[in-house]
């Protein structure tokens, strides 16, 4: 197993007290396995887009790991995407994930940058190199997309409009990831693409959030699961079992590096780490 794998995780920045004190816990474990950085989400989820600016500087300031907020330009001007970047720039932020977001339900305009490509290059045309940039990728199509080379040929677009990196929607099929690979280098995308890990903590949560995002729960899995409704512990064995598998297929068929969807928690990451013989400490 390569063990200079990069190594990223994701947040979401905590609304409560409680949800805070979680999160510095998780930091801190996860901190111990030198990631490439902590990426923090904005405003999915219905999460507020001042959390995230907090949850930033609190990480940038912690020296933990380098902070990578994610911006989205849906429903916001060119001028507000500016200024935010004006403040993560002063704040020594290096790296960004650049998203469309999507937009709230009840949501009247859909901003001046209409996809991520766009937003790709304002910060590019305003900011030049400062900012290291990864992008979304989605191996099983992204679901507004009408056909998988359609969307695959936006994603190359968006590559090419200046980012460094991409950071896949989860996904239990690693063939998927593959197929789409592939299709990305015939187009002569040379970046990093690193697969998007999400640990199954809780399968009901992972059902209705996969519904969400378009990504498939093979049969099998689903089958296996149901049988466990309320048996979380099963559940969790069994979800760590299968995304130590994927991961290994993964780094094995050369995926360069992780993205892990941690959820605000360690343990799960931490013991898929741990099956992979990554973990590092
Ligand atoms: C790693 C990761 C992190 C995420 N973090 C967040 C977050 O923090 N906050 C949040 O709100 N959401 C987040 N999302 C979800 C994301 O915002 C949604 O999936 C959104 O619907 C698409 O964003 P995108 O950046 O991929 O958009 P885009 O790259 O703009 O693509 C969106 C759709 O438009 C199509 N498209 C692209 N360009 C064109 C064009 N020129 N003409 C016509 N169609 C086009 C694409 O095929 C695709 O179907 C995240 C997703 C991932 C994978």
């Amino acid at each position: 197993m390569n063990p200079n794998i990069a190594l990223s995780y994701e947040f979401f920045p905590p609304r409560t007290e409680a949800g805070r004190l979680k999160l510095a816990d998780t930091r801190r474990v996860l901190a111990r396995q030198r990631p490439n950085f902590f990426s923090v989400t904005f405003g999915a989820g219905g999460s507020t887009r001042d959390n995230t600016l907090e949850t930033v500087l609190d990480i940038q300031q912690s020296g933990e790991a380098p902070a990578a907020p994610h911006l989205t330009c849906v429903g916001a001007s060119n001028d507000e995407i500016l200024e935010l970047l004006g403040k993560y720039r002063e704040a020594g932020i290096r790296n960004l994930v650049v998203l469309r977001g999507d937009p709230p339900s009840g949501l009247v305009g859909m901003g001046e940058c209409k996809h991520a490509a766009d937003l790709v290059r304002l910060v590019r045309e305003h900011h030049g190199d400062h900012f290291h940039i990864a992008v979304a990728a989605y191996p099983e199509c992204h679901p507004d997309a009408s056909s998988l080379l359609a969307d695959v040929d936006y994603f190359v677009d968006k590559m090419k409009a200046g980012a460094d990196l991409a950071l896949t929607q989860y996904f239990f099929n690693a063939d998927a990831y593959f197929h789409f690979l592939d299709r990305c280098r015939e187009r002569g995308v040379d970046q990093p693409i690193h697969p998007g890990i999400m640990p199954i903590a809780n399968f009901a949560n992972l059902r209705r959030f996969s519904k969400q995002c378009g990504a498939e729960i093979p049969r099998w899995i689903r089958k296996t699961m149901n049988a466990w409704q309320d048996d979380l512990e099963s559940q969790r064995e069994f979800g760590i079992e299968v995304v130590s598998h994927l991961c290994e297929q993964l780094i094995d068929g050369g995926a360069p590096g992780l993205h892990f969807y941690t959820m605000n928690q360690s343990g799960l990451t931490l013991q898929v780490l741990r099956n992979l013989g990554l973990a590092r400490d």
